[in-house]
């Protein structure tokens, strides 16, 4: 387990005790999301790009064709910050004051470093694939050399990190509590559909089971 360092930076000011700093709470955060935005300033201007990740280890992968700003500036040895965000459910409030959401977030921080080594690279690749479909990477044809050169992956190392995390129901106490109203909170697991064939398969080839049973977390 990684406690990072706690500063200005990443320290929670609000709701601290929803806050935690360590690498057991924040990874699985990580691993569960599908989806990152990669924030970064150029010359005082923010943007914010929203991409795939894969976590390896104690850094993020992310990877894009040659030449995307996102990606030279992060070349370039500046500092970003990336989050991710689950929502676990919708919290129905007596008050529409204290209606809110159950989610689990993480903020990382950190600068980033171009993965040429080719062996490195395919890893990664193969990091990044197996994160969106885990299971998929043996059964698929390889990037080839022009795939390979056609695309810049960075290893964004983890220097710093927090995640927030809200649970349970509405958060009203006092005479609220008797206000007449449904109260309550409306989970919102992500389900997997039936896998849709493409319609250019050629072949009758079976649904893999990896395909079947793909559930979006772990557990
Ligand atoms: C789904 C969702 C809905 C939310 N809705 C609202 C809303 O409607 N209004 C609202 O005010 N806030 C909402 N929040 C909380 C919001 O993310 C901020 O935590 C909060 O607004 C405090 O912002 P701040 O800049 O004052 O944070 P500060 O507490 O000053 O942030 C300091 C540092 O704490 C860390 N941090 C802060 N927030 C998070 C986070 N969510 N996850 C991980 N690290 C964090 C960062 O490293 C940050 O730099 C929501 C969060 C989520 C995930």
């Amino acid at each position: 387990m990684t406690d990072f360092d706690v500063t200005d930076r990443n320290r929670l000011m609000r709701y601290p005790k929803r806050g935690a700093y360590d690498s057991e709470t924040i990874y699985p955060i990580l691993d569960e999301a599908l989806v990152c935005h990669v924030s970064f300033a150029i010359d005082g201007q923010p943007f914010i790009i929203p991409t795939i990740h894969a976590r390896q280890g104690d850094r993020v992968l992310i990877h894009g064709l040659k030449g995307g700003r996102m990606l030279e500036h992060i070349e370039a040895g500046n500092q970003i910050a990336l989050a991710v965000t689950l929502v676990d459910g919708l919290v129905c409030a007596r008050t529409a004051f204290n209606h809110s959401m159950n989610f689990r977030s993480a903020v990382i921080y950190g600068s980033g470093t171009v993965i040429t080594e080719p062996a490195e690279k395919l890893e990664a690749l193969r990091c990044l694939t197996e994160r969106v479909v885990p299971g998929r990477w043996p059964h698929v044809r390889a990037p080839n050399d022009k795939e390979m050169k056609a695309t810049t992956i960075i290893a964004i190392a983890i220097e710093q990190a927090s995640a927030k995390v809200r649970r349970g129901p509405p958060g009203d106490d006092g005479i609220d509590l008797e206000f007449p109203v449904w109260a309550g909170v409306i989970p919102l697991p992500v389900i997997p559909q039936a896998p849709e064939t493409d319609p250019k398969q050629t072949a009758g080839y079976p649904i893999p089971d990896y395909i079947a049973a793909y559930k979006r977390s772990a557990d």
